[in-house]
């Protein structure tokens, strides 16, 4: 069986017709990655012998006479989501050999659905970058162009999924790890709204941006995977006590008579011009389909870059403390005393970009520069956020580029952070605000790499963004 365009909803109905079982499927999935992964070096580690076993168990389940649309179905996990009984290394040498001890409830509402761990998908060390490029294991390519970067940090993840090794992924975004990937290989990536899905047993980045969400072929499969994910969760106090509404009802809206924003500032000098010209058919043809587009002002989105970089370090540095050598992971070799053992167990065990973070942090939350840094960009944070406010009291959803460039070379950005960082641009604001995202593809370049949008929705408006998402897709594939 052919894996490469195979949807969740195509996967669920043939299990359900019995086209095929889960543990046929499964193979299949793992046959893809065999043949493959060689090449795009999407996974890190895969638990064949484990996967296949809950396979079983699903198509055992569905002869009982369960249902469900991930029952048996195969899902990649990004390598920062703990799975009980898999390794989960973040990309990191620090945490090489480590096996998980409990899920995540990500990974626990998945496993109550019967869906099967496929296998763990490669990032950026830590979530830390925008290309995969700093993952301590290994390089993973851009399915269309394997000279080029996936994107980061979820960067295994959506290459496995436009690759052919997937029907579906987890990703997260802290700063754009969801949208940014799925744009440069061209899937469709959901940041869900801060709060909406539960980060425990998620390895922290940035606690106060971070969130898990679906990598998907489909609008709808994103839907369906965001469903599960979606809710309160006891272990998560930053999770909120809403209702979950039904994705899938939403999807029928429709872009007719809905508000499209377009913010000022996202529409520069600056962004490649094959990008902007997609961007601008995408508002074209949802204007066509109904939409009215109307112009809105983001009138700090010049300071989120530097804001972001602020809190995120600060929150890394605070997160990334636990990882000293003692409880777990890398240890130092014959330490001299406990200092050493730290020193040495945090200098061997992270990568350039990760120490480059938690030293950036470290500066912005010591005392004489806490007020000049940190403490100034929670306050610029208040006004991005509010900015936002003001503009969904204008529209419905904003339509903005998720990068400035398509995919580029491997190699080409990783040496200077400042300019990686500053590709960050159009996704930091999102996360800073708590917004809910989805990235789109639409269309590609003359040189076959994929092009996207993304809508943005205000705070647990996820509907309204599945409402546009689904009605753009439609569009776009009715015009082939
Ligand atoms: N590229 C951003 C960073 O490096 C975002 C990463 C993310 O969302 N995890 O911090």
């Amino acid at each position: 069986m052919n894996i490469a365009g195979l949807t969740i909803r195509a996967a669920a109905e043939g299990l359900a017709a019995k086209t095929f079982s889960s543990v046929e499927l499964t193979q299949s999935v793992l046959d893809a990655i065999a043949a493959r992964d060689g090449d795009l070096g999407a996974y890190l580690t895969v638990d064949a012998e484990g996967a296949l076993a809950q396979a079983s168990e699903a198509d055992a389940a569905r002869a009982a006479g369960r249902e469900g649309p991930l029952l048996g179905v195969p899902v990649a996990i990004k390598d920062l989501i703990n799975v009980r009984g898999q390794p989960c290394t973040c990309a990191s040498k620090i945490l090489e050999g480590y096996v998980s001890p409990y899920d995540a409830t990500v990974a626990a509402n998945l496993r109550a659905q019967g869906a099967v761990f496929a296998g763990r998908t490669n990032m950026d060390e830590f979530a830390m970058g925008s290309s995969t490029e700093h993952s301590a294991m290994k390089v993973t390519h851009n399915p269309h162009d394997l000279s080029c970067v996936p994107g980061g940090s979820s960067g295994g993840s959506a290459a496995a999924v436009a690759g052919g090794e997937a029907v579906a992924a987890l990703g997260t975004d802290t700063g754009g790890s969801i949208r940014q990937p799925a744009a440069f290989c061209g899937c469709v990536g959901v940041k869900p709204s801060y709060g909406r899905v539960s980060r425990y047993g998620v390895t922290a980045y940035a606690s106060s941006l971070d969130q898990v969400g679906p990598m998907t072929k489909t609008v709808e499969d994103a839907a369906i995977l965001l469903q599960v994910l979606a809710g309160e969760d006891p272990h998560d106090g930053t999770t909120q006590r809403l209702p979950v509404p039904d994705y899938r009802v939403a999807l029928a809206g429709g872009l007719q008579g809905m508000k499209i924003g377009l913010p000022k500032e996202y529409y520069i000098d600056g962004t490649d011009p094959e990008v902007m010209a997609a961007v601008r058919r995408a508002v074209d043809a949802c204007a066509a389909a109904g939409a009215e587009i109307v112009d809105v002002s983001l009138p700090h989105t010049e300071y989120a870059i530097a804001v972001y970089y602020i809190v995120a370090t600060a929150e890394a540095s605070a997160n990334l403390a636990r990882f000293d050598g003692v409880r777990f992971g890398h240890r130092a070799k014959e330490p001299q005393n406990v200092f050493d053992l730290y020193a040495r167990s945090r200098a061997e065990g992270f990568g350039t970009e990760v120490k480059r973070r938690i030293i950036l942090g470290t500066y912005v939350l010591s005392s004489g520069y806490y007020d000049a840094y940190y403490g100034r960009a929670q306050k610029v944070r208040t006004l991005i956020r509010r900015d936002f406010d003001d503009a969904f009291q204008k529209c419905d959803v904003l339509l903005t580029p998720v990068a400035p460039t398509p995919a580029y070379k491997i190699g080409e950005a990783s040496e200077d952070p400042l300019k990686m960082y500053l590709g960050d641009v159009f996704t930091v604001p999102a996360n800073l605000a708590g917004l809910c995202g989805v990235s789109l593809p639409c269309g590609k370049t003359a040189g076959g790499l994929p092009l996207a949008f993304q809508f943005l929705a205000a705070p647990f408006r996820e509907e309204t963004l599945f409402r546009a998402a689904a009605g753009y897709e439609r569009l776009s594939t009715n015009e082939g």
